[in-house]
């Protein structure tokens, strides 16, 4: 019988009733070290006193006005991203599947407007973008979209690190080319710096837009407050989630003027995206994660744990392969499977998350303290050794 959620999930046996910082308390009231924070969602770790605030006091006064009067609290979180970033406006989201859907309806709506028949857009294999019929199509990997068809056309899929094929796949019909600047469930796989700096003077140079994925990578998480920063460019669109609302649902599109030129009243639209209620959360989000000294201290502790992980690759070469990854998206490529390691981290009390290419993704709450990363590595490598163990019986 079918049970009464439906099964599209592989659910570990735990159930946590409660989280404090980096921890996760089960049911039986064993303390989980969280290296996922929800895969990259609770980038302040749990219950932190600023959201559960920020979260309270709106409660109390407004949680939903619909998207017909104005919203400060959306107005005030747009400013506030923009003045972070390279974008002119924002379009709020619930999720990261949503802001990828209206990537695309803007890259392609961009061109309509200046009446320029470019609707195609490049995309890569590895590449995760969301679940609906648009993000599969855009993805394209086969497992995805299985049975799912008939698939949105346009979409052209480019092979990772095969900078020939791109080049030979953005033409005078491309209307974007769009790249998660670290691929989180392909694998924690980072696209160069200068490979992102090629990518937007292949773009320049045929006019097409570039949109960058940054639903798992931003926020933060690489230690400065959106991953690309790192290569010196900008995109002309950017999708956020997870980490944005720090366990609240949120999203966004962040864009120039000139990229969100084709979306004009009616054009796009959500009953809930920008609420009152999650964009309060997202602004005390915002506040803590854009401050410089904050993001200085994710680059110290990506270090720190970077270094700590390095030795565990070291000193377990039979269960890991290499560390990959920037600042607090970080993986452990495998030699033994992944799945056995993050099974083998539940009985060591220690969450992890696999993704594609045999990896183990690192994704702590970025508040994770240097004794927590201590902690969590000897977790990971008692976790490693009973791996071991078991390959040798
Ligand atoms: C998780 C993710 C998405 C989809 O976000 P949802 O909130 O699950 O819809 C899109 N892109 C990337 C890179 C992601 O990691």
């Amino acid at each position: 019988m079918i049970p009464a959620v439906l099964p599209t999930y592989n659910r570990a046996p735990l159930t946590f009733v409660r989280g404090e910082g980096s921890w996760l308390v089960e049911a039986d009231g064993r303390r989980f070290l969280d290296l996922g924070a929800g895969i990259a969602v609770n980038a302040l770790g749990h219950a932190h006193p600023a959201l559960v605030a920020a979260l309270t006091a709106q409660a109390q006064r407004l949680w939903h006005v619909s998207n017909l009067y104005r919203i400060p609290e959306q107005e005030a979180l747009a400013e506030a991203l923009v003045g972070a970033s390279f974008a002119d406006t924002v379009f709020f989201t619930n999720s990261g599947t949503e802001a990828a859907e209206l990537a695309i309806k803007m890259a392609r709506r961009h061109w309509h407007a200046k009446g320029e028949d470019r609707d195609e857009i490049v995309t890569f294999e590895g590449a995760f973008h969301g679940r609906s019929t648009g993000a599969i199509a855009a993805a394209g990997s086969e497992k995805m979209v299985k049975g799912f068809g008939p698939l949105m056309p346009g979409f052209v899929h480019v092979p990772w690190g095969d900078h020939e094929r791109l080049r030979n796949a953005v033409g005078p019909r491309t209307a974007a080319v769009m790249v998660e600047p670290i691929q989180g469930e392909g694998g924690i796989r980072a696209l160069p710096d200068a490979c992102l700096k090629g990518l937007r003077d292949l773009c320049d140079a045929t006019g097409a837009l570039l949109i960058l994925d940054e639903v798992q990578c931003g926020m933060g998480r690489t230690g400065r407050l959106f991953a690309h920063e790192w290569a010196g460019i900008a995109p002309d669109i950017m999708m956020v989630a997870k980490g944005i609302g720090g366990g609240f649902p949120l999203g966004a599109v962040l864009a120039t003027e000139r990229a969100a030129q084709g979306m004009t009243a009616g054009s796009h639209g959500s009953t809930y995206g920008g609420n009152p209620l999650a964009c309060a959360v997202g602004l005390a989000v915002m506040r803590i994660v854009a401050e410089p000294a904050f993001l200085d201290e994710v680059k110290r502790k990506s270090v720190l744990l970077r270094q700590k992980l390095e030795g565990l690759v070291a000193a377990r070469p039979e269960v890991f392969e290499e560390v990959r990854g920037t600042g607090l998206i970080l993986g452990l490529k495998c030699r033994a499977a992944n799945a056995d390691v993050v099974q083998a981290g539940y009985a060591e009390a220690v969450l992890t998350v696999p993704a594609a290419d045999n990896v183990v993704r690192i994704l702590p709450p970025l508040t994770i303290t240097e004794e927590e990363i201590a902690e969590a590595v000897a977790r990971l490598d008692r976790a490693a050794a009973a791996v071991q163990a078991d390959a040798a019986a």
